[in-house]
């Protein structure tokens, strides 16, 4: 039933054009489409915003039949269709979420040949009758994305997509393609295996997100930094991933305070606040949402110009992960990681709580990874796809602050040696040790109880470091960590003693270099673009902000998410470019020929009136 089909070059590129708007494929999709089209079945592992959609839908309106995706996410479902449908493909969803007459309105329409497309939740695989169904729907593959939700191995496992294998028995002239953003070698090989993929063509895409750019800064107690980053960028909207449901609220409250519309997301709150904050995200009605990492599965907002971490992420994969929501428009998009020692010491605290030595061995594991990767003065980028086990070989990536901005070697062997002199002799006064904010205290000459209890006043290091802030104590102290010159007893209260080292130190035998991680601030700027894409480059911000209301008015008018009506990336483009004709906006990357005939004339006019 299904042969081989054959379909020019120029008709793909075409249909790419004109249902989509793009003038070019992304890196893979063309390979992949083209493996498609002949029928086999797919393996392709791209990164997050590496344009995985587009490998099934364009296909689906090249080939007769019905190309039926399976998706883990109903919440999702909806804004996928009724994307396509803003672009003039016929699609439809069912799940759940769908009262019984509307089920079967759409299935009378799928009778009909009505649509190309068929979204649905692994679950109703399970329901007998409709199994039967599809088979009178002449379907012409099946398209498995989050692919990896069917692996015990991987993070996100989904035992209703185990029912997907006797779905390849029934329909077994029927290819499939499976997509994943997410797999190591082992989850690969179980999905090829569960799906029963039959001598696949193998896609693995580079995980390099060019567009995004990774920062670490330092983490000071006030969130006064954050709100000043914040306050830069005041036309960027982004998530913000807080450690903990109070940390979530309490700081969607400080910025909101501030001036910043901001809304918290996490676990803790009832199904029905939670859709409605991540709905007045999606739809730019709130600009930053703070969430646990219980934010973001269900994401395709393609406009998210930041991820913020401002406390420490569990594992580098995680961070990956989530900062991979950034930027899928391929527009330029921040990631920052706040990070100072006194998160590294909670996260040991925590680990030690852990029930198994084997749990506690991979947390303890993944956290010694983590730090390492928010001190490092490497290159960001090429840490984190080494995770990944790709190498990167450029030695300047441009796009992380080790390589924009590197951290000048500074020599702190004074500075050090009194904080290591202070520790010692807080020791010897009375045995016992104490935390590093006491040590500070001690070498600012605070006056508190602790001091006086103590009588640390009378120490000989008391007020010897008047001369430097407490926040550049605690960067000092926390390199001095790193470096292996103050040990840290997670066991005991954090309490910290003189390393081996730290004692050649003191001696004077061995300097004390650092480099200390930098604040960020309101000047901490988007690095100049890199020739990523067609949306880069400087354009009108003015004519940018009225297309963008315009944009918003639009999608409000049909309900749909704004960048569902045109991404970032390509009101950046007309904004750059100020088309005046039809012919003119339609060169645009990303405006198709649906688009162009619904929206053309309101974005010509809003540009002539903005732009002049
Ligand atoms: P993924 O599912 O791999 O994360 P998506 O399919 O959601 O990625 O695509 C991410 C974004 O990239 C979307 O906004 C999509 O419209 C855009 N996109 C996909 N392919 C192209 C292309 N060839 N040129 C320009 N933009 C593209
Ligand atoms: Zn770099």
């Amino acid at each position: 039933m299904v042969g081989i089909m054959t379909v020019e070059a120029g008709v793909v590129s075409d249909a790419l054009k004109r249902y989509f708007g793009f003038d070019a494929f992304r890196p893979l999709q063309e390979a992949i489409v083209g493996d498609v089209l002949a029928g086999r079945d797919v393996f392709a592992l791209l990164p997050t915003g590496g344009g995985k959609s587009l490998c099934y839908q364009l296909p689906a309106l090249l080939t007769p039949g019905l190309t039926v995706v399976i998706s883990p996410l109903i919440a999702l479902m909806k804004d996928q269709v009724d994307a396509l449908t803003t672009a003039g493909i016929a699609a439809t969803y069912l799940n759940s979420s769908l009262d019984y007459d509307e089920v079967r309105t759409r299935i009378d329409g799928l009778r009909r040949g009505a649509y190309r497309l068929l979204y649905v939740a692994p679950e109703r695989l399970t329901m007998p009758s409709f199994a039967a169904e599809l088979e009178g729907l002449n379907v012409t593959r099946f398209a498995v994305d989050e692919a990896h939700c069917i692996s015990e191995w991987g993070h996100d496992f989904r035992p209703d997509y185990r029912r997907i294998a006797e779905l390849r028995e029934r329909f077994s002239a029927v290819p499939f393609l499976a997509f994943t953003a997410t797999a190591t070698d082992r989850v690969r090989a179980d999905i090829v295996e569960r799906l029963e993929l039959r001598n696949p063509a193998v896609h693995v895409g580079s995980f390099n997100r060019p567009n995004l750019t990774y920062r670490v800064t330092r983490k000071k107690r006030s969130p006064d930094a954050l709100i000043e980053w914040l306050n830069a960028r005041p036309d960027d909207a982004g998530i913000v991933y807080v450690g903990s449901r109070a940390g979530a609220d309490d700081l969607a409250e400080r910025l909101k305070r501030a001036g910043i519309a901001a809304l918290p997301y996490h676990a803790g709150l009832d199904a029905a606040k939670r859709s409605k904050h991540q709905e007045r995200f999606i739809r730019d009605k709130t600009r930053v949402i703070c969430a646990t990492v219980a934010f973001g599965m269900g994401i395709d907002k393609s406009n998210v110009r930041f991820v913020v971490h401002y406390d420490l992420p569990k594992s580098v994969e995680g961070y990956y992960q989530e900062t991979g929501r950034a930027g899928r428009d391929g527009v330029p998009a921040d990631c920052l990681l706040f990070f100072n020692h006194a998160d590294v010491a909670k996260f040991e605290r925590f680990i030690e709580e852990k029930e198994t030595e084997a749990e506690r061995a991979v947390a303890r594991e993944q956290l010694e990874r983590m730090t390492r990767y928010a001190y490092s003065n490497d290159c960001r980028r090429r840490d984190l796809l080494a995770y990944f086990g790709e190498t990167f070989t450029e030695l300047n990536c441009g796009g992380c602050d080790n390589c924009l901005e590197p951290r000048p070697a500074v020599d702190a062997t004074t500075d050090a040696q009194k904080l290591l002199s202070c520790i010692e002799r807080i020791r010897r006064s009375h045995g016992f040790g104490v935390g590093i904010a006491h040590v500070i205290d001690v070498l600012l000459g605070a006056e508190n109880e602790k001091i006086w209890r103590w009588n640390h006043e009378r120490l000989t290091t008391y007020g010897i470091g008047k001369d430097r802030s407490r926040s550049s104590w605690r960067a000092l102290a926390d390199e001095m960590i790193r470096l292996g010159l103050i040990a840290v007893d997670a066991a005991h209260f954090n309490t910290v003693s003189v390393s081996a080292a730290g004692r050649e130190a003191l001696a004077g035998r061995a300097p004390v270099i650092v480099r200390e991680l930098p604040e960020a601030t309101g000047r901490t700027r988007k690095r100049a673009p890199g020739a990523i894409s067609s949306a880069d480059g400087p354009y009108n911000a003015e004519v940018f902000r009225a297309l963008r209301d315009l944009r918003k008015e639009l999608a409000d008018e049909r309900d749909v998410p704004a960048y569902v009506v045109f991404s970032d990336a390509v009101l950046r483009s007309m904004a750059r470019e100020l088309p005046r004709t039809a012919v003119q906006l339609r060169a645009i990357s990303g405006v198709g020929e649906k688009k162009l005939a619904d929206f053309g004339a309101a974005f010509l006019e809003a540009i002539a009136q903005a732009g002049g």
